[in-house]
């Protein structure tokens, strides 16, 4: 091995890790992918999101006077943000720090400054990856929908198309006949839209394992197996260390999606991260047919068109990892869809339906967690993207990729280090 190339163990193979997989690669290090699932498989959160690529999602889930619709969330288990009774107690320190990120507007400001930092070329990196990884076809450009019952409903959300404008997104408004002839399917009680170009992966689960097949090819190993902490020797790292022995090597990054904390304990940072359960539900052979990909404003949630059928993903539940799904949610996607297209029917046989839940791993401020470990740097960070998983990972991968090869990174990772939830010591 030449002298600046290291041996590192990317934990986790979610979107994140196999993009971080590639981008060491290209930079001449020895790279070996540990996970203890199938590759792409629907464990995580890569399996199952909506697929949407866009620099429009640097509007945070906190924004101001979001604390006052507290109570119902509490209330009513099946809206689109529930926070279940039986977890409040242990989610509380993440919570009250998710509110307070969002109390002014000054700080969502500054939040979506941060998210628009990392995320301004996403198609155009992930253009690159599908290309390299010869699944182009994976990833379509399209026009992603917010679809409002009038346009007042637009004009009471003028904060978040606010920031996104202020961070470089553009859109086209659509009025009632200009949206019934784009998506002639959708119901009229829909009278406005706005329209921002974006991509969609169509298949997130077979891009992930299709970026780490291309890893493998350009020489990348697997190991399946599951993380449990490290070996570090006078503040260097040793080893990984697995339920089946060690794996000696130069540089971690934990690319473990919600499962995250336990790995950094002992890192010296303390991270504030939670489960954001989402869901999907798939209709297959659909009746009716989108240009789009629609964002319902109403129903807090999106549809796309995939291979399987229609994908309708959404609902946030902050519960634990461990807490069983509530597939009640994933009905309620469902069923938004069938009465938002008149040729739909109002019910369907169990052979047409598939459901999935999933966990965004969120930050209480809505920014990923990037950057070297406060007790060890050769222990990267590489988790914590919420709802901009799929978006932000080819960034991701090569910020982690620039840091370990010593590189002045392409974007200054100081708004995504763990040293900001207050916690931190300084590397050894
Ligand atoms: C319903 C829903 C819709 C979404 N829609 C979008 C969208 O449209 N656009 C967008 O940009 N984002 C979206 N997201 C967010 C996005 O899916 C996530 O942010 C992203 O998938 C996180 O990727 P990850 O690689 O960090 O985690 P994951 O995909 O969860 O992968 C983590 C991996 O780590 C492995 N692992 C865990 N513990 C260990 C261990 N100890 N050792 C080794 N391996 C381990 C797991 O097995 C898993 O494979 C959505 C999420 C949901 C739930």
């Amino acid at each position: 091995m030449h002298q600046s190339e290291r041996h590192v163990v990317v934990i986790g193979a979610g979107i994140v890790g196999a993009a971080t997989a590639i981008e060491l690669l290209r930079e001449g290090h020895q790279v070996t992918i540990l996970e203890p699932g199938e590759i792409g498989g629907d464990h995580a959160a890569s399996y199952g999101n909506g697929g949407w690529i866009s620099r429009s999602l640097v509007v945070p889930t906190s924004v101001p006077g979001l604390w006052r619709h507290v109570p119902g969330y509490l209330m009513d288990p099946l809206g689109p943000l529930t926070i279940h009774w039986r977890y409040l107690p242990g989610l509380l320190p993440w919570l009250w720090r998710f509110l307070h990120s969002g109390s002014t507007i000054e700080r969502v400001g500054r939040t979506a400054a941060a998210i628009s930092g990392l995320i301004s070329d996403c198609a155009e990196r992930h253009r690159k990856l599908a290309q390299e990884a010869d699944v182009p076809d994976l990833l379509q450009d399209t026009s992603l929908l917010h679809v409002f019952r009038k346009r007042s409903d637009f004009d009471a959300n003028a904060l978040a198309w606010r920031l996104r404008q202020q961070n470089g997104t553009t859109w086209r408004e659509l009025d009632q006949g200009q949206l019934s002839s784009l998506e002639p399917d959708l119901d009229p009680r829909y009278t406005f839209a706005i329209a921002v170009d974006g991509s969609v992966c169509v298949d997130p689960g077979r891009y992930v394992a299709a970026l780490v097949d291309h890893a493998c090819r350009r020489g990348a190993t697997i190991r399946k197996g599951r993380a449990r902490g490290f070996r570090i020797k006078s503040g260097r790292l040793q080893a990984v260390q697995t339920a089946d022995g060690e794996l000696a090597c130069d540089r971690g990054v934990i690319a473990t999606g919600a499962w995250s904390k336990e790995l950094v304990r002992g890192l010296g940072d303390r991270v504030f991260l939670e489960s954001e359960r989402g869901y999907h539900a798939v209709i297959q052979d659909p009746e009716i047919k989108l240009k789009s990909r629609i964002l319902f404003t109403d129903g807090k949630l999106a549809i796309t068109t995939t291979p399987s059928g229609l994908r309708v993903t959404g609902q946030v539940e902050l519960a634990s990892l461990r807490a069983k799904p509530n597939w009640t949610r994933a009905h309620v996607l469902r069923d938004f869809a069938l009465n938002a297209f008149p040729g739909m029917p109002k019910t369907l046989p169990h052979t047409r339906q598939t459901f999935w839940m999933g966990h965004r791993p969120s930050t209480p401020d809505g920014i990923p967690v990037i950057g070297s470990a406060s007790k060890c740097a050769d222990v990267i960070y590489a988790f914590g993207h919420g709802h901009i998983g799929m978006t932000a990972a080819p960034v991701t991968g090569r910020i982690v990729a620039e840091i370990i090869s010593e590189k002045t990174p392409c974007i200054d990772p100081g708004p995504f280090s763990a040293r900001r939830f207050g916690g931190g010591a300084h590397p050894q």
